[in-house]
């Protein structure tokens, strides 16, 4: 996930500043359990406002106050009922045409506008956020930087005894931070279930938020040249993840709240109606949400009106590859 490059650079310069004694075990807030970390707790948000500013000085955030605050709003709500709800959180959508979604250590969530476009409810919002709070709950981003700076150490001190072959041991490394991935993943999307049953939400939101996650993957490797959607490439390689995935979602089902609020497709259409996104250098999209109102529309028919094709807006409505408009429905198009 693209999350894991970003943080690891932006931790360089933490890595070096701190000392390795000073800290050797936190407690985690997840497990309630002493985990192996090298950063405290005000470390970790110290860590997170410096690397926030970083973040803000590559990447604009989407000037509209409305959808700022409508996503803030959501992503307290969930954050409020985590493991973790002692720290402040900030939630930033980035004007960035990728799909993507990521946190930083210390409460720093962030969605861009390009994964917007694709979502279609509330639910599904709620389910990417719930996913992102649940990393920075469990301490992921810390975990694998304490990994990252042992691992360096270790394979300094192994390199010099072993007569300097550290490519060995980078590569080593660098397994062991590949595997905390796949694990960190799943964690994350059992905590987000958590969380989105917790303020009513269905869990099963985050499964339908990877269905779309998943379709833009499929998509993408389908059309030659271009670009595979990275998000949560850990299930694209791993599918046989799936049932762990209904696994760790299912759990959430047990909690009294779960599934007493609507996922709010209508709501969120109309939050995302209007937004703009670059579709190339010296072009911008923007999403047109309407009304299905005769029964003959089609995917196809509606292609005219749009700058996407067919199988486009079906991706952007979450029918990929072959689903059909209903009367009455709302539907969103790219202009
Ligand atoms: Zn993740």
């Amino acid at each position: 996930m693209t999350f894991r490059r970003k943080l690891t650079q932006s931790i360089s310069v933490f890595a070096i500043s701190s000392t390795l004694a000073l800290t050797a075990c936190s407690t985690n807030p997840v497990s309630g359990k002493k985990d192996f970390s090298l950063i405290s707790k005000d470390q970790e948000v110290q860590m997170g406002k410096q690397a926030h500013q970083d973040v803000l000085k590559k990447q604009r955030p989407y000037n509209n106050a409305r959808l700022q605050s409508y996503v803030n709003s959501i992503g307290q709500q969930l954050a409020s009922k985590s493991h973790r709800n002692n720290i402040g959180y900030t939630f930033t959508v980035l004007d960035d045409p990728s799909v993507n979604a990521f946190a930083l250590p210390g409460g720093y969530v962030y969605v861009t506008t390009g994964l917007m476009a694709y979502l279609n409810s509330e639910g599904e919002l709620a389910g990417v956020l719930g996913h992102e709070i649940g990393h920075v709950t469990a301490r992921h981003g810390v975990q694998q930087a304490s990994a990252g700076m042992a691992t360096s150490v270790l394979v300094d001190l192994i390199s010099k005894k072993a007569g300097g072959n550290s490519k060995t041991f980078n590569q080593l490394g660098s397994a062991i931070l590949s595997g905390y991935g796949r694990k960190h993943e799943l964690q994350a999307d059992r905590l987000g279930a958590e969380y989105l049953a917790g303020v009513g939400y269905s869990p099963n939101n985050m499964i339908d938020v990877i269905g779309v996650l998943k379709a833009q993957e499929v998509y993408a490797s389908r059309q030659q040249g271009r670009r595979g959607g990275s998000y949560h490439g850990v299930f694209s390689s791993h599918p046989s993840n799936d049932q762990r995935l209904q696994e760790v979602v299912g759990a959430a089902k047990s909690i009294k709240s779960a599934g007493t609020r609507p996922a709010n497709r209508k709501a969120y259409l109309e939050q995302i109606n209007g937004l703009t996104f670059k579709l190339s250098k010296n072009k911008t999209g923007r999403i047109v949400v309407g009304n299905v109102k005769t029964a003959g529309l089609t995917f196809d028919k509606l292609a005219r009106k749009s700058v996407l094709n067919a199988q486009q807006l079906r991706l952007l409505n979450g029918r990929y590859p072959d689903g059909h408009l209903k009367r009455g429905e709302l539907v969103k198009i790219v202009k």
